[in-house]
């Protein structure tokens, strides 16, 4: 007899939460990514102490169907992918189906949904990846996940937690993130009751914008846009003299997607150049699109790093995109429309 045998399910749910779930801004991330795939127009999020003891996720999104529900707590089961072809073209944010296995293993977790508007769905309880719950309930169109008391039974890695403040700082940022990711969707963010983000859901940037950095500094941005065969870049960049110093006032999004990638960051910065103040940072949203073969999103757990297969292209692109954009600004009449 060999000794090799296959790790259990809760085992292997707790060696993958270990990647996905790395804080509570990670549970967030993953909680507003399928709101997002859902179709929701309106996502409202409630925190509390920095998410340690409590997550909240609501959204008006598609639900989940009733015999469905527990099935999406289990491992690498997902309604967004079914082919390897798929997989080479990823047109959702989630995909790896391990989510909330992962974070049902180190949390207690109830999720209420339905797909329609008769007022019945399903209400699934789950504490470290045990099923407390699942019964028909009373709940509206759309899916509410409450998460509560993350590495309840991983004191290590809740050993590892710092600040509530540091927490909420994490958090906010998912938010922001997702939020200038996605101006028609309106999201709503609170912690500890106190409102610290609405954002209106009508499709304007630049009021996503205005209510994450504030009025002045969305006024003063410029209108990015351009593209070519392979690639289009939209969104909003400062003017050289209004920088900050924080790399974190710059979000890039790929296809819809929040990414950490210097194969964008850095050309940006290039296309700035001699204009930048040393260790300033203009604030910016960029958005990239591109056909989802151009862009490998299965880099990584959680899926912040991407690779390109024409980065040299793409680096160029943004690049000419920035400097075009900067130089209009300089040469055209004040008060005209920037392009
Ligand atoms: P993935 O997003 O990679 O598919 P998850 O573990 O995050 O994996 O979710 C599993 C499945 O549960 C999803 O594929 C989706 O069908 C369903 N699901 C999760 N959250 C929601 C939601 N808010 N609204 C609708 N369906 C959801
Ligand atoms: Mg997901």
């Amino acid at each position: 007899m060999g000794i090799i045998r296959p790790l259990d399910d809760h085992l292997a749910n707790q060696i993958a939460a270990g990647e996905v779930v790395e804080r509570p801004a990670s549970v967030l991330k993953e909680l507003i990514e399928n709101a997002v795939d859902a179709g929701a127009s309106r996502i409202d999020v409630a925190a509390e102490e920095g998410g340690l003891q409590l997550l909240r996720v609501a959204d008006n999104g598609s639900g989940i169907q009733s015999d469905d529900v527990l099935l999406a707590f289990q491992r690498h089961a997902t309604s967004k992918i079914s082919t390897d072809k798929d997989l080479f073209q990823i047109a959702t944010l989630g995909f790896r189906g391990e989510a909330l296995p992962s974070i049902a293993a180190v949390s207690k977790v109830r999720c209420v949904s339905a797909t329609d508007d008769t007022g019945l769905g399903r209400v699934v309880e789950i504490e470290g990846g045990a099923i407390v719950a699942n019964r028909e309930t009373n709940a509206p169109k759309g899916t509410e996940m409450v998460v509560r008391d993350i590495f309840y039974n991983t004191p290590a890695r809740l050993k590892y937690m710092k600040t509530i403040q540091t927490e909420l700082g994490h958090l906010s940022d998912i938010v922001y993130r997702q939020a200038l990711a996605r101006p028609d969707i309106a999201f709503t963010f609170t912690h500890n009751g106190n409102t610290l983000l609405r954002t209106p859901g009508n499709g304007e940037l630049r009021q996503v914008v205005a209510a994450i950095y504030g009025t002045s500094s969305a006024k003063a941005m410029i209108e990015v846009r351009d593209d070519n065969l392979d690639y289009a870049i939209t969104g909003l960049t400062a003017m050289p003299t209004e920088t900050r110093a924080n790399r974190n006032a710059l979000t890039v999004l790929v296809n819809g997607r929040y990414v950490r990638s210097q194969a964008i960051i850095q050309p940006f910065l290039q296309a700035y150049h001699t204009l930048l103040p040393l260790h300033r940072y203009p604030l910016a949203v960029l958005n990239l699109s591109m056909h989802p073969s151009l862009v490998d999103v299965n880099v990584h757990p959680a899926k912040l790093e991407v690779r390109f297969s024409k980065e040299n292209e793409l680096r160029a692109f943004v690049e000419s995109a920035i400097k075009k954009t900067l130089s209009a600004q300089a040469y055209i009449p004040s008060g005209a429309a920037p392009r």
